[in-house]
């Protein structure tokens, strides 16, 4: 991304995080594609790179970065490891939703430690029969005096098998539907609860991802995050600053594959001449460099957006629809263009295609995008 109208400390930062992650996490990346290892391996790094800080309120002890350097971190990260992008952009936003809606005094406790790599921070929303529909979950959460006990089983948690920290939405009032969801910060240090690990992904093997049971789990009523009941709107609108996360982390993964591209282009051979001169291989990379460019400033403007505060919704939905399905338009064109080297594992490329896929899916698949951007449409009109 342009970083052009960026203070000069945040373009540091995004150079830091740059050369940080070619140097230390591409080819970690690949190994834990390969052996189904964990990004967990260097949490403490990351925490010392300030990874787990990014969005922390200066004053607090964070980087406080506004959001388009925190989406340029992002994609710096993501081209060597999509696996470690979104680890750090799932804590973040859990810091984001303690930052905004916390009982005042735990905001503190709980943000002045947030960059340490022991308090690391899982999103518990999605459950079997609730994904793209949340309202439908069923794990409840039944007050007993200064505490709730929480029972229920979340699905698909990323960083969950070592969070120590799960924002979790649960039913405190039955019989209420939507309404009837609030938002707690359950620690994961508590009696009851038992996680398991989700093996055999197509990609982002790299990342933790973990059912998580809760089993009549002690959650003090203080923990509570926002409003009684209003956990839906809550979790929709750390949502909202997730997707610009996700959006990052797919235009991260197509200028990798773009780089890999053109690299190949210059490399290969065919009919005595490289396949960068054919224009059916121009084609492709002259297309993913266009549709990379239109990505990356339908993030910026959805990252701007929200750091002006003008609270345009649809924003951050138009950035993970388009940088999602492109990264995957591209990833596809970037095996193609490596002919059978492209469909081995040897060659980056096929990773990164994997990588690709789950973009379009978690935090809101491109269908419930293309539903945000519709119904804000056909409000106005
Ligand atoms: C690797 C991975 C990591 C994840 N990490 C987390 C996490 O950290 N925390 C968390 O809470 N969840 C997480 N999720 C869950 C993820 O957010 C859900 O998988 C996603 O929201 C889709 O829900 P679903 O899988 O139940 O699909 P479903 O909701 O069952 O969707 C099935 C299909 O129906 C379509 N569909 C559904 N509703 C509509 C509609 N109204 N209009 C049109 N089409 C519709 C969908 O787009 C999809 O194509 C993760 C998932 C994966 C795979």
């Amino acid at each position: 991304m342009s970083d052009r109208a960026l203070e000069q400390d945040e373009s540091l930062l995004i150079r830091a995080a740059r050369d940080f992650s070619r140097a230390e996490l591409l080819e970690r990346d690949r190994k834990w594609d390969r052996l189904d290892g964990s990004v967990t391996e260097i949490l403490p790094k990351l925490a010392e790179m300030g990874m787990f800080n990014l969005m922390t309120p200066e004053d607090i002890g964070g980087l406080g970065c506004s959001y388009r350097t925190y989406s340029a971190i992002l994609q710096e990260i993501a081209y060597a490891s999509p696996s470690t992008a979104v680890t750090i952009s799932v804590h973040n936003m859990v810091g984001l939703v303690v930052d905004r809606f916390a009982d005042p005094s735990l905001r503190r406790t709980w943000l002045e430690h947030w960059g340490d790599s022991k308090n690391f921070g899982a999103f518990a929303i999605s459950e079997a029969n609730a994904g793209s529909d949340p309202g439908a979950s069923l794990t409840k959460a039944n007050r007993d005096g200064d505490n709730f006990v929480l029972s229920g089983e979340k699905m698909w948690i990323t960083n969950g098998l070592t969070a120590r920290w799960f924002v979790t939405l649960a039913r405190t009032s039955p019989g209420e539907g939507k309404a009837g969801l609030s938002l707690l910060m359950v620690d994961g240090d508590s009696k009851g609860i038992d996680r398991t690990p989700i093996h055999g992904k197509m990609g982002i093997r790299g990342s933790e991802t973990a059912v998580i049971a809760f089993d009549d789990v002690v959650v003090p009523a203080s923990h509570l995050l926002g409003d009684e009941g209003a956990g839906l709107s809550a979790s929709l609108t750390a949502l909202d600053g997730g997707r610009i996360g996700i959006a990052a982390q797919a235009a991260g993964i197509a200028r990798s594959c773009l780089d890999e591209m053109i690299s190949y282009a210059h490399e290969r051979e065919q009919f005595g001449t490289k396949i960068a001169g054919f224009p059916a291989i121009q084609k492709m990379i002259a297309d993913s460099h266009v549709e990379l460019a239109a990505a990356t400033e339908l993030i910026d403007y959805a990252a701007w957006s929200k750091d002006s505060g003008r609270g345009d919704w649809a924003a951050s939905s138009k950035a993970k629809l388009y940088a999602t399905e492109a990264a995957n338009r591209i990833a596809y064109r970037a095996v193609q263009l490596h002919g059978g080297m492209g469909y081995v594992n040897e060659c980056r490329v096929e990773q990164l295609f994997r990588d690709a896929r789950i973009t379009t899916i978690y935090e809101g698949t491109s269908e419930i995008q293309r539903v945000v951007i519709a119904r804000e449409l056909l409000k106005s009109s």
